[in-house]
């Protein structure tokens, strides 16, 4: 071959369709989720999925929406044919989920098509049949408004692609989270599946509520708290799992950006870590997130199966769901969670004492301002978690510093006015309006701590106390590795340490606050905490040392506390922003109602 022989060619059409085919149409399940996002987009009520052997030799999607016409059949099928956009403006503000005009054109290079459509304005409908490259057949035909399409033997002709199927039962499984997905996203539009003769869900139009539970089942549906956070940048709706019913893998997200499932590790991240240490280690909260931001911060041009996303500045958004979520969450009472159902306690409707005995407050709510409900005191309700709502902030300021808004200063503690009761030097008790309240003083001092610790190393506002006699400790060689690689972290919190030599560092300042005679073995024991620490939870090391800090430095079972040292304690338990867990994830406190008291002691009235 002579070096003028050109190498590249351009590849025949159907060979370039096949290819770009491969993209687009993966499996069964990703040609229904094309088809029913074109009934969506058509304005369908109602949509019909069919399958036979899991999509394999049929698939099929019914939809009434706005149907047809006689040529529109046809050129629909072109390569980037498309009705939703036709400038590249319109790129940059899709409110469609479709745009790219190629799921069709995929699908019949890749399969035999048989499309039955029409307008309702019009008589007569439109039969379209493609068959994977012979020239298409159109006639007119009589047919429901709307829009039927039939994909048979799919894959048949790229035997590549069909032997990467897997098992009916894994394709199946596919396509049921296609539609769930697909189905959650509209619940005003209802769904049905039929699978080989078989009715697998069927969901009429109905509410958001209903529709979870139509998907998701009642027990599950139970263990979901209902979230809402609205601001100028737009609005997070959802439904939480409670930790406890935190699963072990990542699949049972649901996320949904104006309305579009995507999948987003960055938002699935902003979310678990909003749980912070309230979930098992390996384990993921189930959630369900819906996202409406204006379009035009957004690209889902990303790849041909559109359900990957950019945004404009992912580390703001990042910050705002976390923000969203960790509010629902700390507005909510982890201490006495009971299954609630998905009605107006769910949306935070209910007031105090309307559902006597229910026992739960997990009703973290629609822009719920910190602990509430008949659990809380009134006092604390005044002291409150006074968490602003994403809404009432700024979001901008937020995006910025979403911490620093937060009602929660504990350099400034409030006193709660009391009594306190302290039993074996462990607990406090303390009435409320309905009940009593005990309060664990170790776990309240270390959630207290935690958060004062994060908020130093993140502002960088040290606080250190100089040691009158700087302190030489030796280290072995992992400690003193870790010194050096936490260093920065250490200083921030408030210690003051010298390396000298490899293994010996002089302390001459630690955090202030420590309990007097802490001052010495803090440091080697934090050090000891922070490596025992479970290394499987990936926390990043300034969460694990503000854990081992905060268990170290914290009051002890056997301290005896002051009633002024209590008030302190109860006051700035109850303005960080977790107040119902500790650090590790254990209950800070406990209440026991009136009615609980009465019912114990068989007291009627
Ligand atoms: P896209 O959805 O990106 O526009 P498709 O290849 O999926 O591209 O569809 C091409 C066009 O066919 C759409 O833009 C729409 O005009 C039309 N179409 C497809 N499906 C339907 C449907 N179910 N109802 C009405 N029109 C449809
Ligand atoms: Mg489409």
């Amino acid at each position: 071959m002579s070096d003028r022989t050109p190498l590249i060619r351009v590849l025949p059409p159907d060979l370039a369709d096949k290819i770009a085919a491969g993209e687009v149409v993966q499996r069964p399940a990703s040609a229904i989720k094309e088809l029913i996002e074109n009934s969506l987009d058509a304005g369908a009520r109602t949509i019909t999925v069919v399958l036979k052997d899991a999509g394999r030799s049929l698939l099929q999607v019914v939809d009434d929406g706005s149907g047809m016409g006689w040529d529109d059949a046809l050129a629909a099928f072109g390569r980037h044919a498309t009705s939703k956009i036709s400038s590249a403006k319109d790129l940059e503000r899709i409110t469609t989920l479709g745009f790219r005009g190629e799921a069709l054109a995929a699908l019949s290079a890749v399969a035999r098509i048989e499309l039955r459509t029409r307008r309702a304005a019009e008589e007569a409908g439109t039969l379209v049949i493609l068959d994977g490259g012979s020239p298409a057949r159109r006639e007119k035909t009589g047919t429901a408004p709307g829009t039927s399409i039939i994909v048979r033997d799919l894959f048949f002709n790229t035997p590549g692609r069909r032997k990467f199927l897997k098992s009916d039962r894994t394709e199946f499984r596919h396509i049921l989270d296609t539609v769930q997905r697909a189905a959650l996203s509209r619940p005003g539009v209802a769904f049905t599946l039929l699978s080989d003769g078989e009715e697998l869900l069927r969901c009429p139009a109905e509410p958001m509520e209903a529709r979870i539970t139509s998907i998701f089942g009642n027990k599950q549906a139970a263990t979901l708290v209902r979230m809402l956070e609205e601001s100028d940048a737009g609005s997070i709706s959802g439904f939480l799992g409670m930790p406890k019913f935190a699963r072990r893998g990542r699949s049972e997200q649901y996320i949904f950006l104006n309305g579009r499932p995507i999948v987003s590790r960055n938002i699935g991240h902003a979310v678990f870590r909003a749980y912070e240490h309230l979930i098992e280690k390996g384990s993921f909260p189930f959630f369900v997130l819906f996202i409406d931001i204006d379009p035009g911060r957004t690209d889902v041009n990303v790849h041909p199966s559109k359900n990957e996303i950019k945004f404009d500045d992912e580390q703001q958004v990042y910050r705002w769901v976390n923000a969203a979520v960790r509010h629902a969450i700390s507005s909510t009472d982890l201490g006495s969670i009971g299954a609630i159902p998905l009605d107006g306690a769910a949306r935070g409707e209910r007031e105090a004492g309307a559902s006597p005995g229910s026992g739960s407050t997990w009703s973290a709510g629609a822009g719920g301002r910190g602990p509430r409900g008949p659990a809380m005191p009134s006092a604390f309700t005044a002291l409150g978690t006074a968490a602003p709502s994403v809404s009432e902030a700024r979001v901008d300021d937020l995006f910025r510093a979403p911490e620093s808004e937060r009602g929660s200063v504990p350099g400034r503690p409030q006193e709660h006015p009391g009594p306190f009761w302290q039993v074996h030097d462990k607990y406090i008790i303390i009435p409320t309006g309905d009940g009593i309240m005990i309060v664990d003083q170790h776990a309240a001092h270390e959630r207290v701590i935690y958060e004062t610790a994060l908020r130093r190393m993140d502002a960088m506002e040290k606080r250190t106390q100089e040691l009158l006699f700087p302190q030489t400790l030796e280290l072995s060689p992992a400690e003193a590795a870790l010194i050096g690689e936490l260093m920065p972290l250490l200083e921030n919190l408030g210690f003051l340490l010298k390396m000298f030599g490899r293994n010996t560092v002089i302390l001459e300042g630690v955090p202030m606050d420590l309990r007097p005679g802490d001052e010495t073995t803090i440091l080697k024991d934090v050090l000891g905490l922070f490596r025992e620490d479970d290394q499987r939870v990936r926390l990043d090391p300034r969460e694990r040392l503000a854990k081992s800090f905060s268990c170290k430095a914290a009051v002890k079972a056997g301290d005896r506390l002051k009633e002024s040292e209590m008030g302190t304690l109860v006051g700035r338990l109850f303005q960080t922003e977790v107040p119902y867990v500790c650090p590790h994830g254990r209950p800070v406190m406990i209440r026991l109602s009136l009615d609980e008291l009465d019912r114990k002691f068989g007291r009627t009235s």
